[in-house]
């Protein structure tokens, strides 16, 4: 029987690792649910695991908080010598976090053939450590599933040799047509108060946007400007929520910030918005797939298919360029999504269908 381990550190590794595990075991593929512990608190991690019914891990790193070079040592220096004594066909790692990096490096130094989710996608932003986790991530990579047919063009530059690769589609989008209808039944609104389309919905968590206090202080003055005309739920992610408190940050009545909440809660404000302002890369995904217009604040995306095809305006951080598209917002003059075919919610099948018939052989050198 094929075994397969399945890392996840971060919040968002949760939500695409579910899918994979039911698909994966599912074709009687034999998979070990491995948690860096990178994100290991209640709101950032067990949530997500009961949302979305995902086994307890059968490893925990509990490599806890640092930055990133003590994070990335702690997790191969956990990581090599299991792999080493359980010899797993493949190390499957998703998207682009620290754990994401550190897993697939460790997987090539134990000689294990590393998967990679979420392939290919580039920002071409430096100041983003999650571009360099994506490219350590391809480049150890035996085997590289691609969600968007850009990151073909980005791999092929990069000289990684096409029959590594396959376009199969976005796991995010298999998780949100799972929990759509159990956030449909959720009693969120009414315990916000909230009712249909009078709110929108505002998460910030990228260093480039609450690091810097000039940014920062300008960014929450527009958003004081937007919310005196939409009232914004604010899950405040917990980097953000530090930069709030030493800058001082003031308050507004109608940016109600609230803790991190589970993803079930997730998708029941954001499915009944009016409206999402975020620099995530997920909810970018999560506002295509649930045709809600979509204020991306950040200078680009390596995501432009929510763009092109989906709901997506990116508008930066300038004053300017999020007023005018928050006015289209307001006025209902938003683009209308044509979908995707591959986002259907059928991704993790088409994975575990090609791992399932992949021969992997002992690896012998470097992918
Ligand atoms: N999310 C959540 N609760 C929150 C904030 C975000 O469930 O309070 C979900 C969100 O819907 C998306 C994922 O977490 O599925 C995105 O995670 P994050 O923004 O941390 O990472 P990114 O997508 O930018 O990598």
């Amino acid at each position: 029987m094929k075994d397969v381990f399945l890392l996840a550190g971060a919040r968002p590794n949760f939500i695409k690792i579910a899918p994979l595990d039911a698909a994966l075991r599912s074709r009687g593929i034999s998979t070990t649910l491995v948690h860096t512990g990178q994100h290991y608190d209640a709101k950032m991690s067990d949530v997500f695991f009961r949302d979305l019914g995902i086994p307890e891990p059968h490893v925990h790193l509990g490599i806890g908080p640092g930055d990133r070079h003590a994070q990335t040592k702690r997790i191969m220096d956990a990581l090599v010598p299991l792999l080493r004594e359980r010899k797993p066909d493949a190390l499957l790692v998703v998207g682009d976090v620290t754990s994401t990096a550190a897993g697939a490096m460790a997987g090539v130094a134990a000689g294990v053939h590393v998967i990679h989710v979420e392939a290919g996608l580039r920002s071409f932003n430096w100041r983003m450590p999650e571009e360099l986790n994506r490219m350590i991530a391809d480049h150890h990579a035996s085997l590289l599933f691609a969600s968007e047919p850009v990151a073909l063009e980005h791999l092929s530059a990069e000289r990684i040799p096409s029959e590594k690769v396959h376009l199969v589609g976005n796991v995010m989008i298999d998780s949100l047509r799972r929990i759509e209808p159990v956030a449909a039944a959720s009693d969120m609104l009414a315990r916000l108060g909230l009712s249909e389309k009078t709110y929108g919905v505002l998460t910030l968590h990228r260093p480039e946007n609450v690091d810097d206090p000039v940014v920062f202080r300008n960014l929450w003055e527009t958003i004081h400007i937007v919310a005196d005309r939409l009232p914004l739920v604010f899950p405040v992610h917990p980097r953000t929520k530090s930069r709030i408190e030493s800058l001082g940050l003031a308050s507004h009545a109608d940016v109600r910030m609230i803790d991190p909440v589970g993803y079930v809660e997730m998708i029941a404000l954001l499915r009944s918005a009016k409206g999402i302002l975020t620099d995530s890369g997920g909810l970018q995904e999560e506002a295509y797939g649930l045709n809600i217009p979509c204020l991306t604040l950040r200078g680009e995306t390596e995501r432009p298919l929510t763009v092109e095809q989906g709901t997506s305006e990116i508008v930066g951080t300038s004053r300017d360029r999020i007023m005018d598209a928050f006015d289209r917002l307001m006025s209902g003059a938003w683009k209308t999504p044509t979908p995707y075919e591959l986002w259907d919610g059928h991704t993790a099948e088409r994975i575990a269908d090609i791992i399932e018939r992949t021969v992997f052989p002992p690896m012998t050198d470097t992918p």
